[in-house]
């Protein structure tokens, strides 16, 4: 091999935050405070604090490779969190605020977390589980809601007395810089380690025009949680471009988010289905209350956007939606549903389709599917099997090696999403292979029936899930919520279905609920709702308005 003769210079985070201070130090990071007041500051006020913490750290004894955990709300001292500790060679752990105290205890225990920051209206919150943490040495107090309690480590005061530089140490581009665990929905959650290498690489490409496009003039407000696979990197994005940083605080409610949004005037925010869907139903019923010109791209992920919620947003508020898929294993993204080739010019259901499918793999990211047996299967658009994927910011293995079965001998990262794929390489993804319904041994999409369902204007969310059956094993149930003021009957819901979608697909009975259960990263919980309607068809034979 003729070796080429470039720098080896290492792609680590450290880069981002110099050149963030070099170039962007007017560029604006805001924060919603949790008593909705806006805490405003720059990048070279971020720079400043940043090294203030490392010092603050170091003092407190942290070491490169030792795990600083963060149990916080979007905000910018969680964003300094969140390049200090890598830069300063330790690892940073984002605890899911959402999680049972009881998960928490064991991801803190299995991470052998050392310090915890914490914001002060979550401590009783940490209270719950700190006594599961042996490893934990020092609890540091975001004072976000009100003073810090005496006795205990005051993030402010930590910082207040510490130089405004730090030497930030030349680092191994593949050593460790966040860790992120799984939700377990599968098992115990599992801790996936990112490099300053992934991330670094994952940041650039999410950068590109082609992908999120991110840039210095864009205005980003991450309300996808920074708890939540690393707020899908958006923090990352923009202190590697300058651009503004929005942080919503614990204020996650379609009112408080569309007030930022045109207060702020933000051009891309990122953020689960969920939240997007509460967006629109607002922005239907005050269609001209927010002025929301300057948005430029809706980043939808996490779970299935229905074509519904893309549709709605373009037709009648011209906002532009981008269906993103990506996972914790891979930092997280993965592809990206854009149109290219023919499709900038077809039809606008062919284009609506496209956008509606989870898209192709951005640079860097290589998929195939394959059966039970592990062969490669076709990219016909119909045959369904197991994504796999690899790529430099996809897992190789868990931290503490759990999982093993997850990767493949031949180099592939198996995600368990049950998927078809077109030859254009679009990815289409009809479940997680634990929610597919398998009825009459024949695979039921219940994806593709969530979809239908929320194209019927009365229905503001529906998730559909295995119900046990008698004779067909399982069928599918629809749990739907209406839209407030809005109803349809079982009847009517069945006819729409009808024209969307093949009739024994059509769900066996609906339950009409107030909320659907979600899980702590915002999608729909379908073991709970498993839990608590698996019976229904055994113990209600006949409820199906449309089978036998
Ligand atoms: P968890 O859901 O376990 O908390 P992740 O956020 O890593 O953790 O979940 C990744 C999974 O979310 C994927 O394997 C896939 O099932 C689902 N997912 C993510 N984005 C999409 C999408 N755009 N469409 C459908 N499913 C998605």
């Amino acid at each position: 091999m003729l070796t080429g003769r470039m720098m080896d210079f290492p792609l680590t985070l450290t880069h981002f935050l110099e050149r963030a201070r070099t170039y962007f130090a007017r560029s604006e990071i805001v924060s919603r405070n949790p008593d909705k007041s806006l805490h405003r500051y720059t990048y070279a006020d971020f720079y400043r604090r940043t090294c203030q913490l490392a010092h603050a750290l170091t003092k407190l004894g942290v070491k490169p490779g030792d795990r600083v955990a963060t149990l916080s709300w979007n905000h910018y001292r969680h964003l300094e969190v969140y390049f200090g500790v890598p830069a300063m060679g330790a690892v940073m752990h984002t605890l899911n605020l959402r999680l049972h105290p009881t998960d928490l205890g064991y991801i803190a225990r299995h991470a052998e977390d050392q310090v915890v920051v914490v914001d002060r209206s979550l401590l009783p919150l940490l209270e719950k589980f700190r006594g599961a943490v042996p490893s934990l040495k020092h609890v540091i107090v975001v004072p976000d809601d009100g003073p810090v309690p005496e006795g205990m480590l005051d993030y402010e005061q930590l910082l207040l007395p510490e130089p405004p530089h730090f030497d930030f140490p030349r680092l191994d581009e593949n050593s460790a810089a966040a860790l992120c665990y799984t939700s377990g929905t599968t098992g115990n959650p599992k801790g996936v380690l990112y490099s300053h290498r992934s991330t670094v690489l994952h940041t650039l490409v999410c950068c590109l025009p082609e992908v999120l496009g991110l840039r210095e003039a864009d205005t980003v407000l991450p309300v996808v949680p920074m708890f939540h696979a690393a707020a899908w990197g958006l923090p990352f994005d923009c202190v590697a471009t300058g651009a503004k940083i929005v942080f919503p605080g614990p204020h996650l409610d379609p009112q408080s988010l569309l007030d930022l949004m045109a207060e702020e005037k933000v051009t891309i925010a990122g953020g689960v289905p969920t939240i997007w869907l509460g967006i629109l139903a607002l922005l239907d019923r005050e269609p001209k209350r927010w002025d929301l010109h300057a948005m430029r791209t809706m980043v939808i992920g996490g779970s299935a956007a229905p074509p519904s919620l893309i549709d709605g947003f373009r037709k009648r508020h011209d906002l532009e939606v981008l269906h993103a898929w990506g996972m914790t294993e891979m930092n997280p993204l993965g592809t990206l549903a854009r149109l290219k080739g023919d499709l900038h010019h077809a039809s606008a259901e062919a284009q609506l389709a496209a956008n509606a499918s989870q898209g192709f793999p951005v640079p860097f990211v290589e998929t195939r599917h394959v059966s039970d047996t592990g062969e490669v299967l076709p990219w016909d658009n119909a045959t369904m099997g197991e994504l796999e994927v690899r790529g430099p910011w996809v897992a190789a293995s868990y931290f503490s090696n759990e999982g093993g079965d997850r990767f493949s001998a031949d180099g592939w990262f198996k995600t368990g999403d049950v998927v078809t794929i077109d030859p254009e390489g679009y990815l289409h993804i009809t479940d997680r292979s634990k929610d597919v319904i398998k009825s009459g041994g024949e695979w039921i999409s219940s994806v593709a029936l969530e979809n239908a369902l929320m194209s019927h204007p009365a229905v503001l969310e529906a998730a559909v899930f295995a119900g046990r059956h008698a004779r067909w094993d399982e069928r599918p149930l629809a749990a739907v919520v209406f839209k407030q003021g809005q109803q349809a009957t079982k009847e009517e819901l069945a006819a729409h279905l009808e024209a969307l979608v093949t009739k024994w697909w059509l769900p066996d009975d609906y339950l009409f609920i107030s909320q659907i259960p979600r899980t702590s990263t915002g999608k729909f919980l379908k073991t709970k709702l498993r839990e608590d309607y698996g019976d229904h068809l055994l113990k209600t034979p006949g409820a199906s308005p449309t089978r036998s």
